[in-house]
């Protein structure tokens, strides 16, 4: 049941009496305080919360005018209903006219409830509608106050590039003031050189249609000098119909970050030159070595030098293979890479009959099931040092004390790429040493007389070659490499180059 307190400003008991009856007829409960001068009015109206004020519009010492007037000073947002006698409804008008919400006549009084009901509703939603506007304008805010304090630059623009929206870090971030670029496009303001790569990352992004789209770029700023820009790119939608309208980007200055970073490669550059040069320079007096240590094989007799020639060889070969391994590693990291069409198969067979020289060869059975005509584009010296390593590891790491060592290779294809699994019942690699085993000159066995470089020799190949490794071994056991590699390295080169303009 609805309460209704009432503030009432009528003269005549009577018309009171009436008046009161006709609303406790209903279903409500309803208080009244009634009062008959402007000075108890405005007393009522200060201490009590009236839901509705109704006035007769002529008393013995208030008007109904003045009695609306002062209401109006309370600004209190509840309806004020004029009462008017039958023939005087040009006065009821003027009150009407002055701000009072409805007149109901005194012979009709039963429409004084109904008059009542319906003002309070509308005051009702009035209420909500300017409650909800205040959250709007508070949340609007809200996000203002953010887009202008956030250092990140926060723009819109619709699908041509024409801003629509810029937030104030515009000009910390490029000089400009939002004014500056509001209805300006933004692919003016784009280095030449990273227009189309912008605009078409940009265009299949749109394409997409979802999720979020980063893109680094230079961007001229006012004082006419570039800085490097990263932006977060989201779509826009319309409300309605769901079309895409446009995007929102949020964009910071990463020009340190891009310094640092050419200043990195050009380090990584410098160390890789510095490698290679290195171990090509110490390849020389290796070599003069190797040389002398041949002759002295052959010409000295006394058993205790013979020893110690021996030794002084291992040393050497030793540092050969390291030799080797590093400008190996410069070769795959700095090279580029020389496509030819080769078969899977011949490759495979060609790399273990290199091995059939050593001593574990033999005793190892050689299981194969490889799809003879697998053919793959790619780069020839990048894959032999792939299969090179992984194989002779499961050589090298054979269990001595299992009888039925076994190395079994197998490949297929399947969609645009190859499967190819290494796998032995050799020594295996315990479970807390797998996640080191790609690094650099990492040995996990001490038996290992190795650089520990070849399975990062591996790891850096197959990511140039476009592919995944992946490691499964059990300690006695034995281990399984899973390579998977892209049948035509060329095709892959070209769609992501495509991709990257
Ligand atoms: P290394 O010169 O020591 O052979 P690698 O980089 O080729 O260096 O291998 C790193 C380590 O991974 C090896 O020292 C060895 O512990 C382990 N390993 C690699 N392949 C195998 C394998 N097939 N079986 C057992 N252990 C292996």
């Amino acid at each position: 049941m609805i309460s209704v307190k009432f503030l009432i400003i009528e003269d005549k008991d009577a018309d009171y009496e009436l008046l009161v009856r006709s609303i406790q007829k209903h279903d409500i409960k309803a208080d009244f305080v009634r009062v008959l001068d402007a000075q108890d009015m405005r007393k009522a109206l200060i201490d009590h919360n009236f839901d509705a004020v109704v006035s007769d519009y002529i008393l013995p010492k208030l008007t109904g005018l003045e009695a609306l007037r002062l209401f109006k000073s309370f600004k209190l947002n509840i309806p004020f209903i004029t009462l008017s006698d039958t023939g005087a409804e040009d006065i009821a008008l003027e009150m009407m006219r002055e701000g009072a919400d409805d007149y109901v006549v005194k012979s009709h009084i039963e429409r004084l409830y109904h008059s009542v009901i319906h003002l309070l509703h509308k005051y009702e939603s009035i209420r909500q509608k300017v409650k909800l506007d205040k959250a709007i304008k508070e949340s609007k805010e809200q996000y203002r106050l953010i887009a202008e304090n956030a250092t990140d630059m926060i723009t819109r623009h619709d699908l041509l590039g024409f801003y629509n929206y810029v937030s104030t870090s515009s000009y910390t971030l490029l000089g400009y003031a939002p004014a500056d670029l509001l209805s300006k496009n933004a692919y003016d303001f784009l280095h030449p050189d990273d227009l189309e790569k912008v605009k078409s990352g940009l265009n299949e992004f749109l394409k997409m249609g979802l999720g979020i789209h980063t893109t680094s770029y230079r961007y001229k700023k006012k004082d006419g000098n570039y800085v490097w820009i990263e932006s977060t790119n989201k779509l826009t939608f319309k409300e309605n119909t769901g079309e895409i309208e446009g995007v929102i980007s949020i964009s910071r200055d990463i020009t340190e970050r891009k310094l640092f970073e050419s200043k990195l490669e050009e380090k990584i550059k410098e160390l890789d030159t510095f490698i290679y040069r290195s171990s090509h320079d110490l390849k020389g007096p290796l070599a003069s070595l190797q040389g002398l240590i041949n002759v002295s094989k052959s010409e000295v007799q006394d058993i205790k030098a013979k020893e110690y020639i021996g030794l002084i060889e291992r040393s050497v070969n030793h540092l050969d293979n390291i030799l080797m391994d590093l400008l190996n590693i410069t070769r795959i990291t700095q090279g580029s890479i020389k496509y030819s069409k080769l078969n899977l198969a011949t490759l495979i067979s060609d790399t273990i009959s290199s091995f059939e020289n050593l001593a574990e060869y033999k005793k190892i059975e050689w299981l194969l099931d490889i799809d003879e005509n697998i053919l793959l584009i790619t780069d020839k010296s990048l894959i032999n040092n792939v299969l090179h390593n992984v194989i002779i590891n499961a050589i090298k790491y054979y269990d001595r004390n299992k009888s039925n060592s076994f190395v079994k290779i197998v490949a297929h294809t399947y969609n645009q790429n190859v499967e190819l699994i290494i796998e032995d019942n050799g020594e295996g690699i315990p479970e807390e040493l797998q996640k080191n085993i790609f690094d650099m000159f990492f040995r996990g066995n001490t038996k290992s007389s190795g650089t520990g470089l070849g399975l990062y020799i591996v790891k850096n190949a197959v990511e140039k070659l476009g592919g995944q490794i992946e490691l499964k071994s059990k300690e006695n056991k034995g281990s399984k490499f899973t390579i998977t590699l892209p049948l035509n390295l060329e095709i892959v080169q070209s769609n992501e180059l495509k991709f990257l303009n």
